[in-house]
């Protein structure tokens, strides 16, 4: 494990280069298989990518989310699953647990989190809400000094690798998000049972599926915060994670140019390269002028949260526009690509399949565009 801090440039260069050495020959292998190498997670782990802006006194490497964010992005130009697995430590799984967590909570579960010496899955997702969190139908009650829980999460990520899950639950339905607590279950409580979906359309390497929880019985140092107050453990983890969401579509639609312009320079038509035809061009300018935009908009909302903003309206605009850019990019990139795009031996064909979930995930970007609208016309508060 690298504990020494290294100068913010040093290491982002250094994450890119093992990118493009050790991850890039595996992708599309481990895509097709549907299976993350943990060799490779246990490499990274030792030379610290998944410390993030986990704090250095809970493990991690303390970064600033501007350099994280081009961290996630070097490695999303290789592959975008990995940029996920590294974010997750400071967004999605960690954040909840680094703002809300006891000391002890910590030290179980978010250091070696951090350190990459284990992984962890949030299940937030219900097979009838997704986007609709407060409307979740898993409950809790009260037995003696610890909690019972039931009800069934859909859609959750890592239950391959995940050695614990932070999730939600309501006391009561019809309290809504004033009803929610959050727990930490580990894998191996009794009644907890994993059921992971198969043959995705994209993020096939993660293992996603359903989370049964049938009378889980959790002590009370499984609660995260305080009763009553998930809600709020679960926006700080939806929040903080689509800054990592953003950085890794600027980072696979950065891929998707650099796919698009080599395959422009090589393949000939009418006795030119196609590169050559304007109509070709057009797509490769949208695509640099949709990269360039959405990084300067990743780095804004990045800044904002450096200066301990909430950052809200700039996350969700990060995450929208970017993924947004990241589904154009791949459908230029694919179109340039002609019959060979929908091959397998080019990788235009893997990166629309995760750009398309890139729009869903964290946040669907139909529900991002309703809340920065309503920000806009103050119906909804950004902080
Ligand atoms: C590969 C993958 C991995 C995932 N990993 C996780 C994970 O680890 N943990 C987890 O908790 N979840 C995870 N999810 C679930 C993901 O977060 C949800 O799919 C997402 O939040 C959308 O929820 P939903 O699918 O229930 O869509 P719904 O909420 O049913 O929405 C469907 C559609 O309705 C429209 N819509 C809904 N509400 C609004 C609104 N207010 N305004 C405008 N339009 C609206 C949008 O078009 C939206 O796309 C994952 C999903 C995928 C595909």
């Amino acid at each position: 494990m690298t504990t020494e801090i290294q100068p913010a440039a040093e290491l982002v260069a250094l994450v890119g280069d093992f990118a493009r050495r050790e991850i890039a020959p595996l992708v599309a292998e481990y895509d097709r298989a549907e299976h993350i190498p943990r060799n490779l997670l246990d490499r990274m782990a030792d030379l610290g990518f998944f410390g993030g802006v986990v704090p250095v006194e809970d493990g991690g490497l303390g970064l600033d989310h501007v350099t994280f964010a081009s961290l996630v992005e070097e490695v999303s130009k290789v592959c975008q699953i990995m940029g996920t697995l590294v974010s997750m430590p400071s967004g999605l799984v960690g954040a909840g647990i680094a703002r809300y967590g006891t000391p002890e909570q910590k030290e179980r579960w978010l250091r070696p989190l951090a350190q990459g010496r284990i992984f962890g899955g949030s299940a937030v997702t219900e097979p009838q809400s997704g986007s609709d969190v407060a409307g979740m139908q898993t409950t809790y009650r009260r037995e003696g000094s610890g909690f019972v829980i039931n009800g069934t999460k859909a859609w959750i990520s890592n239950l391959d690798i995940a050695e614990f899950f932070l999730s939600f639950a309501t006391v009561d339905r019809s309290l809504r998000h004033r009803g929610v607590s959050a727990f930490i279950i580990p894998r191996d409580t009794p009644g907890l049972g994993l059921h992971p979906y198969k043959d995705k359309l994209g993020f096939r390497p993660i293992c996603t599926g359903e989370i049964v929880l049938d009378n889980v019985r959790l002590g009370p140092d499984s609660l995260v915060g305080d009763e009553g107050h998930g809600f709020e453990v679960a926006m700080t983890a939806v929040e903080r994670g689509r800054l990592g969401v953003a950085a890794r579509s600027v980072g696979l639609a950065q891929a998707c140019m650099d796919e698009a312009i080599a395959y422009a320079r090589e393949r000939r038509a009418f006795g030119h390269p196609i590169a050559e035809f304007q109509i070709v061009q057009s797509k490769i300018t949208d695509m640099t002028v949709g990269v360039h935009t959405a990084r300067l908009l990743v780095e804004d909302a990045a800044r904002a949260l450096d200066r301990g903003d909430r950052g809200r309206r700039l996350t969700s605009m990060a995450k929208m526009y970017a993924s947004d850019v990241a589904f154009r990019s791949a459908a230029d990139a694919l179109q340039i690509h002609g019959a060979y795009g929908v091959s397998p031996e080019f990788p235009v064909g893997r990166l629309f399949r995760d750009a398309k979930v890139l729009q869903i995930v964290e946040g669907s970007n139909d529900l991002h565009r309703a809340i920065i609208g309503e920000m806009a016309v103050g119906i909804r508060s950004d902080s």
